[in-house]
């Protein structure tokens, strides 16, 4: 396949919203792993389907029907190619949070039951523990924790010793940390959890826009990502699930469009992904989302993550001689997620400094309290980069930090 050049100008250019102003600066938006812009593409996309197309699905017979229910059948080929999963193994929710929602409450008590284990880890965010947390009190099982060393990274001896033991059935993981950019070797510990017959289940939030995921050579149970982190809408995410698995759990919740038969005596419930799609879908998001895939499958994800990584590396290397200056997860290969704090200065004030030179940046614990604890900080500074954001940003952004600790110390 033929990829499209990685011109930043041009790939600027796709992405209306970064020629406003912040605070009457241009914008420099580092906030990437909370949400990321827009291409032009994605906008036209939902644009276009309310414009001509816009009817409910799985209802109508006309042909305005028809037309919105053959562009959500579209979406989701195009998103189960992406991920190399089965049109019926790829369901739509609202986004990360709702699938760790989803396949804890649904999957997790058909694997979880008293006196039994399960293993997150210390870098979780909030959507891959409460979810858990929740279940576990339910049914009366327990949740280990694998630390994070100090390089951010995971602890591997702690991980692979407990999966071992008899009372662990499942493990649910982040593949990226969406505070410490550690990326995870998730395909080493799929296949280590299968060996000891772990369920897995992989929070593919961060790792969407900086990596590939293959559903099938990953062979995980469960992955789920949000939309809006991949140049896609709000509102919209992904779970792909394994057949099996899907088969046998109940659905997530009840309504329209999941069942196959209702009557006051029981319901029987349509195949998946339909079981677990209750109510109107959100056809615009899946779309969306659609064309948010194919506009990054244009590119060479290897051209994506040298050009994230360099701007790492500025960020990295024009901060670190600042006296107190700590970066929070330092692997090697990390995804573009760059977090730190400077002894003596507040990571709000920090923030609230880069705002009024048009830098966007995020503070505070970013969902992941226990993490936080461990690294015995209450919040840090997080700059996140995406694959439309220039050396002279990030230059920019090391120089803003720079000054602010000069006034603010
Ligand atoms: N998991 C990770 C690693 C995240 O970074 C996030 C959001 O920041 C989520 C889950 C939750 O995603 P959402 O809020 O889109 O549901």
């Amino acid at each position: 396949m033929e990829y499209r050049e990685f011109h930043i100008d041009n790939i600027r250019s796709d992405f209306p919203v970064l020629n406003r102003k912040n605070r009457g600066k241009p914008l420099v938006f580092l906030d990437n792993a909370a949400t990321s812009q827009k291409p032009t593409c994605v906008i036209d996309a939902i644009s276009g389907y309310y414009s001509t197309s816009n009817s409910n699905v799985h209802r109508g017979i006309y042909e305005l029907a028809e037309d919105s229910e053959n562009l959500y059948h579209e979406a989701r080929r195009v998103i189960s190619e992406k991920f190399n999963a089965t049109e019926k193994q790829t369901l739509f929710v609202r986004g990360a949070t709702e699938g760790l929602n989803l396949i804890a409450q649904s999957y997790g008590p058909l694997v979880l039951g008293q006196g039994d284990e399960m293993i997150l880890s210390e870098m979780e965010h909030h959507a891959n523990i409460v979810p858990w947390q929740m279940i576990c009190h339910r049914v009366g099982a327990r949740i280990l924790v694998c630390p994070t060393l100090s390089d951010g990274s995971l602890d591997q001896k702690w991980l692979f010793d407990n999966l071992n033991r008899k009372s662990v059935k499942l493990i649910a993981i982040t593949a990226v940390s969406n505070t410490l950019g550690t990326v995870n070797p998730i395909e080493k510990i799929v296949s280590e959890a299968r060996r000891s017959g772990v369920k897995t289940v992989i929070d593919g939030a961060q790792c969407v826009p900086h990596q590939k995921f293959d559903f099938q050579k990953v062979d995980c149970d469960f992955f789920t990502f949000s939309g809006h982190k991949i140049y896609g809408p709000m509102g919209i995410g992904v779970v792909l699930g394994k057949t099996e698995a899907l088969e046998k759990m109940p659905p997530y919740q009840g309504g329209g469009d999941m069942i196959d038969e209702v009557s006051f005596e029981g319901t029987t419930y349509a195949p998946a992904p339909q079981k677990f799609e209750a109510g109107t879908p959100n056809v615009a998001g899946a779309i969306g989302l659609a064309k948010a895939v194919e506009y990054l499958d244009q590119f060479d994800i290897q051209d994506i993550v040298k050009h994230e990584s360099k701007l790492l590396e500025i960020a990295s290397h024009g901060l670190s001689e600042i006296d107190g200056f700590k970066e929070h997860g330092i692997t090697t290969g990390k995804a573009a997620v760059f977090s730190f704090t400077i002894d003596g200065v507040h990571s709000l004030d920090l923030a609230t400094f880069l705002d009024a030179q048009g830098i966007a940046i995020r503070t505070g614990h970013h969902c992941c309290q226990p993490l936080m604890k461990s690294l015995g900080v209450s919040a840090t500074a997080r700059a996140s980069f995406a694959l439309y954001n220039t050396q002279e940003e990030a230059s920019q952004f090391v120089v803003a930090v720079r000054k602010a600790v000069d006034i603010l110390r």
